[in-house]
């Protein structure tokens, strides 16, 4: 049997259009096309209905929002990818969900009524690495114990009012009934990554603790990302709020994850000052890996001083 035997309930949204750049072909990803979407979440909605509380239930108009906003603030080649991400997402609100994406403009030489992709999908409790996480998984990954798992976060913003962003994203973690923010860094202003000409950002890191799984974290996260208005044309571009994973687990007892979706350790984190300088506040010295093999954490940050960055003291 499945996590549905609870809730035999269910809260469905059909027909969600929403414009979206998803597709292989280049003209797809340049001109877009509308995609519908079909939700159904599996979940008991008997407190709700005895309270009539809206605060009992999953609030649809919010949902609609989220899903939305992951179709259009996101590129994919796929809408399988499209379809495992809004998934994902729901699965922060329900046990079991499926999600139905339909591509109505497929560009097929042929008459045909509707390409859909559907995905089933279950949450996974407690941690264990699930699915997609794969690799490296050391025994007892994710430095599992009683109140959870700790993981690193870095947060980046730096348009609108990046500072109350990012504190209106750590309020947002730490609001998630499975994610206590245990740690966070003073706020770091940092020259932009990546060649993109644009304003400076702010960023911060957090620890967290964290009963969810890494994918489940990395879908809350993208969450907050939508919630918080994240809107973006370019890769390492300006943006509203970045949210990285950054290393799930302890030095001891990391979690692995080689997948485009979840690549744990970010693959990135040792050449960037703005995710190791908040780090270094948090946990003093930890090993981190490297292409040369795992190196102090304040050696590898050390070599990068040519980047800019200063830590703001106040206001
Ligand atoms: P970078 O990863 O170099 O910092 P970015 O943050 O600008 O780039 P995004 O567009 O925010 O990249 O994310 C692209 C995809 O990266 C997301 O869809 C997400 O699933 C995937 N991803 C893979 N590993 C991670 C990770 N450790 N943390 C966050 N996102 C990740
Ligand atoms: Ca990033
Ligand atoms: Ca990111």
């Amino acid at each position: 049997m499945t996590g549905t035997e609870s809730a035999p309930d269910r809260i469905e949204l059909r027909g969600l259009t929403v414009r979206g750049n998803h597709g292989v072909f280049d003209f797809e990803k340049r001109e877009g096309q509308d995609f519908v979407i079909d939700v159904t979440l599996h979940t008991s909605v008997a407190r709700a209905a005895a309270t009539d509380d809206l605060t009992e239930t999953i609030h649809y108009g919010d949902l609609a929002e989220d899903v939305a906003g992951i179709v259009e603030n996101n590129t994919f080649d796929l809408i399988e990818t499209l379809a495992e991400h809004i998934a994902d997402h729901c699965l922060s609100l329900c046990d079991n969900v499926e999600v139905v994406v339909h591509k109505p403009s497929a560009p097929i030489q042929r008459t045909f009524d509707d390409v859909r992709i559907r995905v089933e999908r279950f949450r996974t409790t407690p941690v264990a690495a699930s699915e997609g996480e794969t690799g490296t998984a050391v025994p007892g990954a994710g430095g599992t114990d009683d109140s959870g798992t700790e993981a690193y976060l870095n947060l980046g913003a730096n348009l609108g009012d990046a500072a109350d962003t990012l504190d209106q994203a750590v309020a947002a973690l730490d609001r998630h009934p499975d994610i206590t923010v245990t740690r966070r860094s003073s706020l770091f202003r940092t020259a932009p990554w990546g060649g993109v000409e644009q304003n400076d950002f702010l960023n911060l890191g957090v620890l967290v603790s964290t009963t969810l799984s890494a994918l489940e974290l990395l879908s809350v996260a993208q969450g907050i990302e939508v919630a918080c208005g994240r809107t973006r044309q370019l890769r390492w571009g300006p943006r509203t709020l970045d949210i990285d994973l950054i290393r799930f687990g302890t030095e001891d007892a990391e979690l692995g994850s080689r997948t485009p979706r979840l690549t744990l350790p970010h693959p990135h984190a040792h050449e960037r000052a703005f995710v190791l300088a908040p780090w270094a506040e948090l946990v003093g010295d930890t090993r981190i890996d490297t292409p040369q093999g795992r190196r102090p954490l304040s050696a590898v940050l050390a070599e990068l001083d040519d980047q800019d960055i200063s830590r703001i003291t106040s206001g």
